[in-house]
């Protein structure tokens, strides 16, 4: 049990790393997008928010996920400027304590909803007022319903969730802005996506791009076989190939002019 809290404490680290990794690639995009509809800071805000949690991550010697991430929380609090800081790291912060006792499906569905509903009721946001919370809605509804109704694996349930997170950023153009600096704009706030739930769904991404990379691991360690699609002798394939069950019946297997003989049938 220590060893696994351990390796999820890992699992979360990684994550992080990913996570920063895509949001400063991402830096320029996301600003741009605010630019439209806000004060152009996202970008910046989410890259130094990430870079300072990322950085205390290191330096922590935490041994369970939920401590380390509350320590992400912490950092992004402090150091996201704007409405962001306190909706991103205080809403982790505030879930983190459902992955007490580890990271599973239940737990993780635990978290997806403690996060949603705090940053709902801290942003006074609801589905529609083009915000983070278009984005989020769907994803955790996807994931909780996937996870708890269709029974999916966790991996599988994240899958459903990252693609109903991006049906919510294309949700979030035609919208008119109800909530934050981009409300101010009133109408003209129609035709630009949402910058929040757009980073929303680069960080669900990264978090499935880590869970995937984690399953392929396992299943290569645990698999019994060690043969790779790169270790297989494409000719011995073509050379069995060349028997096929229908040239056995009609006893044509000369191999020099099957292909010919396929375009006359
Ligand atoms: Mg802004």
């Amino acid at each position: 049990m220590t060893q696994d809290l351990e390796s999820q404490t890992a699992a979360v680290q990684t994550a992080l790393e990913a996570v920063t990794n895509r949001l400063a690639e991402e830096k320029t995009y996301l600003t741009d997008l605010d630019s439209a509809i806000g004060d152009a800071d996202h970008g910046a805000n989410m890259n130094r928010g990430f870079q300072a949690a990322l950085e205390k991550a290191e330096e922590s010697d935490a041994e369970e996920p939920a401590e380390l991430v509350k320590t992400i929380g912490v950092a992004l609090v402090s150091a996201v400027g704007g409405a962001s800081g306190p909706l991103y790291g205080g809403s982790i912060m505030s879930a983190s304590q459902t992955l007490e006792g580890g990271i599973s499906a239940e737990t993780s569905v635990a978290f997806a909803e403690a996060y949603l509903e705090t940053v709902e009721s801290r942003g006074k946001a609801s589905l529609g007022d083009k915000t983070m919370v278009d984005a989020l809605t769907p994803a955790v509804h996807t994931y909780k319903k996937s996870i708890e109704v269709d029974e999916l694996a966790p991996l599988e349930a994240l899958g459903k969730a990252v693609d109903a997170a991006r049906r919510g950023v294309e949700f979030t153009t035609p919208l008119r802005a109800k909530k934050g600096r981009a409300s101010y704009l009133g109408w003209r706030s129609v035709g630009h996506q949402d910058p929040g739930a757009t980073s929303t769904l680069f960080i669900l991404e990264e978090l499935l791009a880590v869970a995937t990379e984690a399953l392929n691991g396992e299943v290569e360690v645990d698999a019994e076989s060690d043969v790779h699609p790169e270790d297989i002798d494409v000719e011995s394939l073509e050379t069995e190939a060349d028997i096929e069950p229908e040239d056995l019946k009609t006893g044509e297997t000369d191999g020099g002019t099957e292909s010919e003989g396929g375009g006359e049938h």
